[in-house]
């Protein structure tokens, strides 16, 4: 047997106590179940059901008869629709921030963050202009004529590092563009992605927005389904050239947004203890697992003593543990798989003698996914620390002497997603940001996309981007109308 109705959605109060697959506007269970894991403490969290292929067949099903009306509808009805979305989160924020920090393991001014953060993105969605059209000649005789239509049925794949933002980039964009869209969270952190899905569909039409959580058979049906037109995929690299493989057999259009090893270049004109505090959040915030975290730190060889002072200080001062623990600054890591990921890192670390300027033990608490973050002082650039993504609170620093020799090691990666430079002298600044090889570089602050930039990986992290205008752009297809002016029976002569 397959899936089980519930009921239909909005039917009942919110319950922050149950979860449902959203499939034809309707609450679904699943005979099987699992659970997340709350990392703070290694607690079962609440079941969620199972998708089975056969619900996946009938969402897409659904969600293909929704486009023949959806894609019809004007930008300023659809816009009208992602304000109505965004006035309900906002009314859920405590409630969210609530379930993030549970399923995700941030501490809660954190998670309230992140939930303040889709809020934006909803809102952004809602006022952003339509791409148009373009006039590409007008002459007397032909007009050509480049317009944006939707793609059909988005499938959108998500990780759990930031699984409700990330999802909202992918559901708000499709949805404007007059796409429907079914949404996969990760199956570590299923809840806030189902819960946002429930709470909208009372402003949706029918199937126009659908959300399964599944297991490791999900992801691949949904790349492999003929009925879903895009991918859009943020998550690791080895996952993304999967999708890439199966997307490829029905020539979806896909996104990856997929993994980094982002350098940090700190210049000798600083003023130290005040970009200190910005590098330390740019390695650490969410304990080093976000896609664009500093990963490697390249610090100017007249400041790198007093640097490495100043964030083992900054560091030192933050609070790290459990959620429930008030005033942590840096909170678990997601999950067991991650956990012992990057404890690996450190093993290495420590089995090769490479110097920790501070954390060393890996562990915090036996209890939950807490590690103590550490800086590696200056392992040799072949080390595993420098050579690839630990995504988790441990960060190789070193030092430079001019910028002909760092631009080479800080391209040295088969990565291309961000980086950042701090730099009093904004000519330097921009010279040594223009060589890095990634799709967003950022000068003097921390890594923070922004809702209204384009964000998209160079090289081995990713294919195409998402956000602002060009993101909008990847959920459409380009098309041009060829206009003859002239008599028709002249038209061959021309
Ligand atoms: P992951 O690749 O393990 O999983 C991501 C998603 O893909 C999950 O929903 C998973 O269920 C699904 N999946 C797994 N195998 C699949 C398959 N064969 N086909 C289709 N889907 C499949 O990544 P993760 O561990 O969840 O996330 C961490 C990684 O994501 C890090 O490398 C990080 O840098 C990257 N990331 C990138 C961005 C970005 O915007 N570039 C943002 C966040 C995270």
């Amino acid at each position: 047997m397959g899936s089980i109705e519930t009921a239909p959605a909005g039917a009942a109060e919110l319950s922050y106590e149950k979860f449902h697959n959203v499939v034809a506007s309707g609450l679904r269970g699943s005979e099987k179940v699992h659970h997340g894991v709350n990392p703070s403490d290694k607690s079962p969290l609440w079941d969620v059901p199972i998708a089975t292929e056969r619900d996946l067949d009938e969402a897409v099903e659904v969600a293909r008869k929704a486009f023949e009306s959806w894609s019809k509808t004007s930008w300023a009805e659809r816009q009208e629709i992602l304000g109505k979305m965004r006035d309900e989160l906002t009314k859920h924020i405590p409630d969210m921030a609530r379930l993030l920090s549970l399923e995700g393991g941030k501490p809660i001014q954190f998670a309230t963050g992140e939930v303040m953060a889709s809020v934006g993105t909803l809102d952004y969605h809602s006022k952003a202009p339509s791409p148009g059209e373009e006039i590409l000649e007008d002459g007397d005789d032909l007009k050509l004529t480049l317009r944006y239509v939707p793609l059909g049925v988005a499938g959108a794949i998500c990780p759990w590092n930031f699984p409700l933002v990330l999802a909202m980039g992918k559901i708000s964009a499709a949805l404007l563009t007059g796409n429907t869209i079914i949404i996969k969270p990760s199956p570590f952190t299923p809840y806030s992605v189902l819960k946002f899905a429930e709470m909208v569909q009372q402003y949706l039409p029918h199937g126009v927005l659908q959300a399964l959580n599944g297991d490791d058979k999900l992801g691949p049906m949904m790349t492999e389904h003929p009925g879903i037109d895009k991918i859009s995929f943020t998550g690791s690299t080895a996952t993304g050239k999967r999708v890439m493989v199966a997307a490829a057999k029905t020539l979806k259009r896909v996104t990856l947004e997929l993994g980094g090893n982002s350098a940090c270049i700190i210049c000798p004109d600083v003023d130290v203890a005040k970009v200190a505090p910005l590098v330390a959040l740019g390695a650490f915030y969410n304990s080093g697992q976000l896609c664009v975290a500093s990963k490697r730190l390249f610090v100017h060889e007249s400041i790198y003593q007093e640097m490495l002072e100043e964030l083992m200080k900054v560091v030192k001062g933050w609070k790290v543990g459990g959620t429930a623990e008030e005033g942590c600054m840096l909170g678990p890591v997601q999950n067991e798989m991650q956990y012992n990921i990057v404890k690996g890192f450190f093993e290495d670390c420590a089995v090769n003698g490479y110097e920790f300027a501070i954390g060393g033990k890996a562990v915090g608490n036996e209890s939950g996914f807490v590690i103590q973050p550490a800086i590696i002082n200056n392992p040799p650039s072949h080390s595993r620390i420098v050579k690839e993504e630990p995504f988790g609170p441990i960060v190789p620093m070193m030092p430079w002497s001019t910028e002909e020799e760092l631009i080479p090691r800080v391209n040295d990666t088969r990565t291309g997603l961000g980086g950042s430079v701090y730099c009093a002298d904004i000519e330097r600044a921009n010279r040594i940001a223009s060589q890095i090889e990634a799709g967003t570089v950022w000068i003097n602050s921390f890594e923070r996309p922004l809702t209204q930039a384009f964000f998209a990986g160079h090289k081995e992290s990713g294919l195409g981007g998402e956000l602002g205008r060009h993101g909008l752009l990847s959920y459409m297809n380009p098309q041009v109308i060829h206009l003859y002016k002239t008599d028709v029976g002249k038209v061959a002569k021309l």
